[in-house]
């Protein structure tokens, strides 16, 4: 090992955040001889919440090399194939944002402008017609693509977990602990720092004992116990666009089979979430302090649930808003210390993810070359960034006039950066997906759609079909669909036969 190779890395928290670090770092780093710890405190345990994922994550898994079955059932998860948001673009409204594509390409240009010109021409194929997501959303029907099924939309299924985070915590942790990696139990109630470089030299545990390393993980949560604690990083806050600051979660008996979708569901102050596992069901009320307490909040939760609570209501403060420095000196920020966006679209723990992906491809030694750390951060805020936009999108995007949390959010300025795509969109329906940014032209075309943003025309080339192909095409894409979505057994049939959990 040379000289200026890190040799300790100690990661601070052990939620979601510190496990999916450990259990990755542990696995990628294997004999290179590094030690690695982690160092939590049970008395102050974890946020308790994070239960929808999107797709994305398959990839985390198959890296760390875990069979999805095994992993469904260690966690109790279902599958996700999109969210069905609920009362967003107006009271009385629903549709569902799928993981995948609508319909497919033809002639170099996104279906959906085909599917514009068929509307506009009087079509009445809805668009969810062309999403096998959708489709089997709503027939409470799942299977993994099948790629020997090539031209059908079986072999283009795309889909996530609804799972139950504390579980997938504990995997992770077996897996670490396997790997090497030690974990140290205590609440750390003081942060030295170096002298000479400001970098964080070691941590002090209740106990009086210490834990030093060559770099620190903050996993610590909101409180951000190293970057913002002992680092004072900054943070933006981004509440002018995201007004929601609270949350209360309270999970509550499965009543009938679990739906392969999550469900969000707009109150007068904020959302409502709905996540089925398969040992019972996530709820969660997100909410603007500005416009309701606490108690009202929860009333209108368990107005809500569709089954008995399991739990007494867990209440959740945060802010809206990014890290200025996710990395800082030689400390690193994931999961809740590196920032916060509402959990409308299920991003924080695919953020982690990445986190951690970026971290390994600029993964430092001694020296902490400042630029590498620069571009750390410059990708780190972009992703942010472009999510962002994404859950702004939701609330902007409304009729709704009931309440002055929807009229504030309708009348709220956006950042130039949404206002273009919009505009954009609005004109030639034309999506662009920058930077190889997470949501796709199909995500940011569901929830357009889905909150009646429309455009005045569509992309010159659609036009170049004769208006009978084009008919042709749009039927036979529609009964393709259906056909598949027919082929697909039952969601909880798939669970039983593959991955049923033993609790
Ligand atoms: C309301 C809500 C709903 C959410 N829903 C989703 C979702 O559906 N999907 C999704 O992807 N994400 C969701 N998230 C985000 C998700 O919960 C988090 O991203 C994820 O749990 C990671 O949290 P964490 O590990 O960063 O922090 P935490 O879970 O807070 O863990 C912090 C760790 O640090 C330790 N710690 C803190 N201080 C000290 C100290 N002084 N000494 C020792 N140890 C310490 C704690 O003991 C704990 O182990 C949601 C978040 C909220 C608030």
């Amino acid at each position: 090992m040379s000289e200026a190779n890190i040799r300790g890395i100690v990661i601070v928290g052990g939620g979601t955040a510190g496990w999916m670090a450990a259990a990755a770092l542990s696995h990628m780093l294997a004999g290179s001889g590094m030690a690695i710890r982690v160092v939590e405190s049970e008395a102050i345990g974890t946020v308790g919440v994070g239960e929808a994922t999107i797709p994305h994550i398959q990839y985390f898994n198959r890296l760390l090399g875990i069979d999805e079955d095994e992993f469904v059932r260690r966690t109790c998860a279902t599958f996700k194939l999109g969210i069905e948001f609920v009362d967003w673009g107006q009271i009385g409204e629903r549709y569902i944002h799928p993981f995948g594509t609508y319909g497919q390409e033809m002639e170099g240009i996104h279906f959906h402008h085909f599917w514009y010109r068929h509307a506009q021409a009087g079509g009445t194929l809805p668009l969810d017609r062309f999403s096998i997501g959708v489709g089997a959303a709503r027939a409470g029907k799942f299977m993994r693509p099948d790629p020997s099924r090539r031209g059908s939309p079986l072999a283009g299924i795309s889909y996530a977990f609804q799972f139950d985070a504390a579980l997938y915590a504990k995997y992770l942790r077996e897996r670490a602990e396997a790997a090497g990696v030690v974990r140290t139990e205590g609440r750390i109630v003081d942060v030295t720092l170096n002298g000479a470089n400001g970098h964080v030299d070691h941590v002090v545990l209740d106990d009086g004992s210490s834990v030093a390393g060559d770099m620190f993980i903050d996993c610590s949560g909101f409180r951000g116990l190293l970057i913002e604690g002992a680092l004072n990083a900054g943070y933006d806050d981004w509440r002018e666009w995201l007004p929601c600051d609270r949350a209360v979660a309270r999970p509550c008996a499965r009543v009938g089979d679990p739906t392969p979708y999550t469900r969000a569901t707009a109150t007068s102050v904020g959302w409502r979430w709905r996540i089925p596992l398969q040992s019972r069901t996530g709820n969660g009320h997100v909410y603007c302090s500005d416009y309701v307490d606490d108690d009202t909040a929860l009333a209108m939760l368990n107005d809500g649930l569709d089954g008995a609570p399991l739990s007494d209501p867990n209440f959740l403060r945060f802010t809206a808003g990014v890290r200025r420095k996710a990395w800082d000196r030689n400390v690193v920020a994931l999961g809740l210390a590196a920032g916060f966006l509402e959990p409308l679209e299920s991003t924080s723990i695919h953020l982690i993810q990445t986190g951690i992906a970026r971290l390994l491809t600029n993964f430092p030694d001694r020296s902490f070359n400042q630029p590498d750390i620069d571009y750390y951060n410059r990708r780190t805020r972009l992703e942010y960034e472009q999510v962002r936009d994404f859950l702004i999108l939701h609330y902007k995007a409304t009729a709704r006039n009931d309440s002055p949390l929807w009229r504030r959010c309708r009348d709220m300025a956006i950042p130039a950066s949404l206002e273009e795509r919009i505009a954009i969109f609005r004109e030639n329906a034309r999506l662009y997906r920058h930077d190889n940014e997470l949501f796709s032209e199909t995500s940011w075309l569901a929830v357009l759609h889905g909150q009646n943003v429309h455009p005045k025309r569509h992309h010159p080339i659609a036009d170049i079909l004769s208006a009978e192909e084009l008919d042709r095409r749009m039927t036979h894409i529609a009964g393709a669909m259906d056909a598949g979505v027919r082929a697909m057994p039952d969601h909880m049939a798939f669970i039983d036969r593959f991955c049923r959990s033993p609790s």
